[in-house]
C-alpha cells in the first residue's frame, strides 16, 4: 500500500509513519517526490489497523497497490525513474545507445570496435565476459580476463560498460569491472540471482525472459527492488513466438505497456529480437517511435569471424550510419540522442 503525506509533513513526521510501519513488521520504500511524498509500504496488511496509520500527524491518505509487483509499479511512483551513470542519465530526454560485440573476444578486436561505436555516438559499450550459450560446446566468454579487457576499454574510451552476470557467484567481480550489471533473458526468474544483484548499488539491466509475460517480467524487477536495489533498465529482447522468420519476435507493445505500468526505464534490443543484422535498422526505429528510452545492439569489427552471434551483429559502419538515421525518429517523438 501507499501511505500518501500530505505536502506540508515534515521530515520528522515521515520518519514517524516509517518508523511505525517498521514496528508493525512493514518494510518501507519512501519516496521523495516535488510536492509530496508517499511511502510504499510493503507487508501483510491484514496485520494492519489502517485507521493508526490515517491518523497520524502529517498522513493524507492509504491508497492499496492492487498490482502484483508494488515497489516496480507507476501506482506506486508516478514519475519516471531515471538511472543515472555519471553524466548518463538513461530514462530522461536524450536517448542512450549501448554498443559493442556480442562477447569480448581478444583485446585488439574489441578496442577497435568500442572506439568506432563511441566515435557513433554510443555512450555504454557491450561486450559478454560469461555467456550463456545453449551449447556447452560454444565459446563461453573470457571471463575475468574479458572483464579486465572491459575495464581498459572502458579507461581509454570513456564509455561505461555493460556486461553479463550469470552466476550468484561472480556478481562481486562482474561488479568490480561494470558499471552496469545485465541479467540475461535465460535468468530472467533466476530469483537467487536477482537478490545478488539486488544487494548491489550498481545499475541492473533485466532482460525480459525467452517465454516471460510483462507481468512476471516486472515481478523479476520486483525481486531486485524489494532486495534493496532500484536502478534497472528494463530490455524488450523478443520473445518466443510461433514464428521463425526472425530469431525471436519483438514485442514492440510492451514498450507502452510496461510504460504505462511501470516507472523504470525501457530500453530494446533489436539485435537478439531478429537475429539478422538486416533487420536491426527497422526494429531500433520502431523500438524508438514506440517510447523505448534506448536501444543496445550488437556491433563486431569482423561480424564473419564473432564467435558469437556474428549474423545479427553491425558492422560498425551500418551501426554508424543508423544512429544518424535514428536521430530524426527522436526527434518525431520529442526525444534527442
Ligand atoms: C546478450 O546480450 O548477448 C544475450 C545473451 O542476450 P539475451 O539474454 O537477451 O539472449
Ligand atoms: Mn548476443
Amino acid at each position: 500500500m501507499i501511505i500518501v503525506m500530505s505536502p506540508l509533513a515534515t521530515k520528522e513526521q515521515i520518519n514517524n509513519v516509517e518508523e511505525k510501519l517498521v514496528s508493525l513488521g512493514f518494510k518501507t520504500h519512501p519516496i521523495y517526490g516535488e510536492v509530496k511524498t508517499v511511502i510504499g509500504a510493503i507487508g501483510d496488511k491484514r496485520l494492519l489497523d489502517t485507521q493508526l496509520i490515517t491518523n497520524l500527524p502529517g498522513v493524507e491518505n492509504i491508497v492499496p497497490i492492487m498490482k502484483p509487483y508494488k515497489l516496480a509499479s507507476r501506482e506506486l511512483k508516478q514519475a519516471n525513474t531515471i538511472i543515472q551513470i555519471d553524466d548518463i542519465r538513461i530514462g530522461d530526454d536524450e536517448l542512450i545507445i549501448m554498443a559493442g560485440p556480442c562477447a569480448v573476444e581478444n583485446e585488439q578486436v574489441f578496442y577497435e570496435t568500442a572506439h568506432k561505436v563511441k566515435k557513433a555516438g554510443a555512450k555504454i559499450l557491450r561486450g559478454g565476459a560469461f555467456k550463456p550459450r545453449t551449447s556447452p560446446y560454444a565459446f563461453q566468454g573470457l571471463e575475468e580476463e574479458g572483464l579486465k579487457m572491459l575495464h581498459t576499454a572502458r579507461a581509454e574510451t570513456g564509455l561505461k560498460i555493460v556486461t553479463e552476470v550469470v552466476d550468484t557467484r561472480d556478481v562481486e567481480v562482474v561488479a568490480k569491472y561494470s558499471d552496469i550489471l545485465q541479467i540475461g533473458a535465460r535468468n530472467m526468474q533466476n530469483f537467487r540471482l536477482l537478490r545478488e544483484v539486488g544487494a548491489t548499488n550498481k545499475p541492473v539491466l533485466l532482460k525480459r525472459g525467452l517465454s516471460a509475460t510483462i507481468e512476471e517480467w516486472l515481478m523479476a524487477a520486483e525481486y531486485i527492488i524489494s532486495a534493496g536495489n532500484s536502478n534497472i533498465i528494463l530490455c524488450e529482447r523478443g520473445i518466443r513466438t510461433f514464428e521463425t522468420a526472425t530469431r525471436n519476435t519483438i514485442d514492440i507493445s510492451a514498450i507502452p505497456v510496461v510504460k504505462e505500468l511501470s516507472h523504470l526505464p525501457i530500453i530494446a534490443d533489436p539485435s537478439h529480437a531478429t537475429g539478422t543484422w538486416k533487420y536491426v535498422n527497422a526494429l531500433s526505429k520502431a523500438a524508438i517511435a514506440a517510447g523505448a528510452d534506448g536501444l543496445i545492439i550488437e556491433v563486431h569489427n569482423d561480424p564473419s569471424k564473432a564467435l558469437c552471434d556474428g549474423p545479427q551483429s553491425l558492422k560498425p559502419e551500418r551501426f554508424a550510419q543508423l544512429v544518424e538515421e535514428l536521430k530524426a525518429v527522436a526527434l518525431a517523438v520529442n526525444r534527442k540522442i
